[in-house]
């Protein structure tokens, strides 16, 4: 897809699952990535997948909750590749329990990794981007509709879906060319529901996972076991499959498009 040969493209949480395989995907077709993330080791991973690849990348470490650490991501990357285009707020947690499970700790670190990022880096992005570009924010179905046990993520994905067509809108009436859509995955597999998983069963007994999960499928202990329960196409997507979704929102293939959610979950949300 020539329409993102030699764009710069910064992506966060690149050190695993759907932001690693945006990172090969994008890569893949002629983009510069910089991936960042707090895991430097899955970073290591990541870029040699990369450049073994023959693709370009640079790994920055960076906690996308630190406010201060946004500018120098984006004054990295210039510097090393040029003006950045396109950027990819992917780093996200999904921290599992009941409402009455959650202490008001809980809460603000899901809202602070999940939606204070996607405002820090899109401020950023729209700071930087003078040429115009691309904002793709991860949301999720639970961004459209609620889940038991799931009700922090659910409101953080549900603000990301409201703040990418709110920022979408005010990119295009302030003449930046900049375009801001959200990504709804369904069910991907990914570490992020192992991690989910075991928050669960650490703060929470199985009695109460059983009745708070049992409509859903996701009383089933690997993901596998849930998307054959809950979506349509019997499996779990796998994370190149929201990576192409990435690519085209990235690229000028999509120029018309903004401020819109794009989902991607083997029809799950369609019935
Ligand atoms: P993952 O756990 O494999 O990857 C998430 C990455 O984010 C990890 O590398 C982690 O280190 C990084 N991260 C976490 N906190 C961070 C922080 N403060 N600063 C920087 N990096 C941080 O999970 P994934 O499934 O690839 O998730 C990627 C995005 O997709 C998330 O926003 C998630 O909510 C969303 N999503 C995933 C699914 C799914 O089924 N896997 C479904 C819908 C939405």
């Amino acid at each position: 897809m020539a329409q993102i040969e030699g764009k710069v493209a910064i992506i966060t949480g690149a050190a695993s699952g759907i932001g690693r395989a945006c990172a090969i995907v994008l890569a893949r077709e002629g983009a510069c990535v910089v991936a960042t993330d707090v895991d430097s080791k899955g970073l290591r991973d990541t870029e040699k997948l990369v450049s073994d690849a023959g693709g370009k990348i640079v790994t920055l470490t960076q906690d996308v909750t630190d406010e201060a650490v946004w500018e120098e991501v984006f004054t990295e990357a210039t510097e090393t590749f040029g003006t950045p285009s396109v950027l990819v707020n992917n780093a996200g947690i999904a921290i599992a329990g009941g409402i009455t499970d959650f202490t008001l700790d809980d809460w603000r670190r899901q809202m602070a990794v999940n939606v204070d990022s996607v405002f820090l880096g899109t401020r950023a992005a729209m700071n930087a981007m003078s040429s115009g570009g691309s904002i793709i924010n991860i949301s999720s179905v639970a961004g459209l509709r609620g889940a038991a046990g799931a009700s922090a993520y659910c409101t953080s994905k549900g603000a990301v879906r409201l703040f990418t067509k709110a920022a979408a809108v005010e990119c295009a009436q302030m003449g930046t060319g900049i375009r801001v859509n959200s990504v709804h995955p369904g069910i991907i597999d990914t570490p992020i529901w192992q991690k989910s998983i075991t928050r669960m069963t650490e703060v929470m007994d199985e009695e109460r996972i059983s009745a708070l999960t049992a409509h859903s499928g996701a009383n089933q202990m690997d993901v596998e076991a849930i998307a054959s329960q809950s979506s349509p196409m019997g499996r779990a997507g796998r994370p190149e499959e929201v990576a192409e979704l990435v690519l085209f929102l990235a690229s000028d293939a999509s120029s018309y498009i903004s401020g819109q959610e794009h989902v991607v979950d083997g029809a799950m949300t369609a019935r």
